[in-house]
């Protein structure tokens, strides 16, 4: 099934650190009560995922004059589109040295690892934002997260440790 786009935000300064490039999947089943962009839940929500967007999203990494901190994919759920997005992931890291690769779920760290497929995705970022958004755990005042039960997790020092450790 080809995979839809909710957007593609190029200079996004609110999903992550740094000047970065976002990518919203389309497509959730997790339908968390007060979900920010309960539209994405629909796997055809929005545009097509093509080629010529994947070749764009790397060049866009790479542009010259300016200094892109790296890549942010937001849903919908990421994790639920894992046969597209492994691809892109893959060209990020073999084309766009040095770019940093920020992934959100509704899944925690702790679902995701113990799912060979969804692991697959997680093992080539750096940063994920995961579990649910929860209504009655919302606040405001985090960054990168919408409530108290998400965490901000360095990918890598993580999977080493076999143990969520924290981004910052
Ligand atoms: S995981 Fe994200 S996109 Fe999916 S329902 Fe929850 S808040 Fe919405």
């Amino acid at each position: 099934m080809p995979m839809y786009i909710a957007d593609y935000k190029k200079f996004d300064v609110i999903n992550g650190k740094g000047l970065r490039h976002s990518l919203f999947t389309s497509g959730c089943t997790h339908h968390c009560k007060g979900c920010f962009n309960a539209a994405t839940w629909n796997f055809s929500y929005g545009t097509p995922y093509t080629k010529e967007l994947e070749d764009r999203i790397i060049a866009d990494l790479n542009m010259p004059d300016v200094k892109i901190a790296g890549l942010s994919i937001l849903g919908g759920e990421p994790f639920q589109n894992v046969e597209v997005l492994s691809p892109l992931i893959s060209r990020v890291r073999r084309e766009c040295p040095g770019k940093d690769i920020w992934i959100w779920s509704g899944y925690t760290f702790e679902e995701i690892i113990a799912d060979a497929n969804k692991l697959k995705l997680l093992l080539d970022c750096d940063v994920l934002i995961d579990g649910k958004f929860m209504l009655e755990e919302r606040n405001l005042k985090l960054k990168w997260r919408g409530s108290n039960n998400q965490r901000v997790i360095h990918i890598q020092e993580s999977l080493i440790a076999g143990q969520a450790i924290s981004y910052e």
